[in-house]
């Protein structure tokens, strides 16, 4: 299909982007990568009447370990970040799609669409991550626990931009994701992200996060409740997964009903699991 007329402006700074936003009201909409907007367009469930590309803004696409935290550029691109050292995110990013998509479509983009069938968004959930948003009245960080507020709905205002990401180092910590899809570019029917660490034996902190088992992405609380200081044993990981559904509202779609995610959820949780605590 054909997109609905729009006007086109590129922009290479983050206040013209935010300027830009500001001038075009509520139907303006940033471009990054594409890869979730331009769909929309073409299926005409998205119809904005300016487009801001940002694609070209400098310094926004690059990773930088700061201290005990990494700083993601908005416009990292996913193969970028899929090759990098960051703990979750570079195995979480290499399960998306194909190469075009990797190339293209970037982190900001992934958080700001607000997908819950999305992989990155859980994955930043579960590390306690935050985004940097720039607008009209300056910067703010937005905690991933208080960013995704509904389906495709975030707490950035029309006139922000998200600029950075940033996520703990998390040293010493293993990582699992796992997702189910039915093609392997698609999106997860649903995903379970999964991060431990281990000492002497038993597993002292837990993360957990769930992907497309309700309109926002989830943190899976009772799971890391019931393992947190439990020994790190196959026993005690497969009785905390089978609380990977609790608190859940999984949307019935044409992949699978409500019963059959949460069922997914509870078999991915325990392979996330056992991923993550393969390296103690
Ligand atoms: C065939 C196909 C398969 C895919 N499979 C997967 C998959 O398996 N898993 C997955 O997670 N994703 C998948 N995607 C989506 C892909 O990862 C997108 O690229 C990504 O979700 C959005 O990033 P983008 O840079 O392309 O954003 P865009 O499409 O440019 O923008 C998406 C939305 O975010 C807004 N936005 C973009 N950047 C910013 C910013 N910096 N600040 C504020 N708002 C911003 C835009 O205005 C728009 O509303 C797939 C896409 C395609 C086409």
């Amino acid at each position: 299909m054909i997109t609905a007329e729009f006007d086109y402006q590129r922009v290479s700074s983050v206040a013209d982007a935010v300027a830009a936003l500001q001038a075009g009201g509520e139907d303006a909409k940033l471009l990054a990568g594409g890869h979730s907007l331009v769909p929309l367009m073409k299926l005409r469930l998205a119809a904005p009447s300016r487009l801001i590309d940002i694609s070209g803004v400098p310094g926004l696409a690059g990773i930088e370990r700061d201290g005990a935290q990494w700083r993601i550029g908005a416009l990292t691109p996913h193969a970028r970040l899929a090759a990098s050292d960051v703990g979750l995110l570079n195995r979480v990013a290499a399960t998306i799609a194909d190469p075009q998509v990797r190339n293209r479509g970037t982190i900001g983009g992934s958080l700001a669409h607000g997908d819950p069938a999305s992989d990155l968004p859980a994955a930043v959930l579960a590390l306690d991550g935050s985004v940097v948003a720039h607008g009209p009245d300056g910067e703010r960080t937005i905690a991933a626990s208080a960013f995704f507020s509904d389906y495709m709905e975030t707490a950035l205002a029309p006139d922000e931009m998200l600029c950075e990401v940033r996520v703990p180092a998390m040293d010493g910590y293993g990582f699992g994701y796992e997702k189910f899809h039915r093609r392997a570019e698609d999106w997860a029917v649903v995903a379970v992200a999964a991060a431990v660490k281990v000492l002497d034996g038993a597993c002292v902190d837990v993360r957990v996060a769930l992907t497309n088992m309700a309109s926002t992405p989830l943190r899976a609380g009772a799971v890391e409740a019931a393992l947190r200081g439990q020994p790190a044993t196959a026993e005690a990981v497969a009785a905390a997964a089978q609380r990977a559904a609790e608190g859940t509202d999984p949307p019935a779609d044409l992949d699978a009903d409500a019963d059959y995610k949460c069922h997914l959820a509870r078999v991915l949780c325990e392979r996330a699991l056992v991923a993550a605590l393969a390296p103690a």
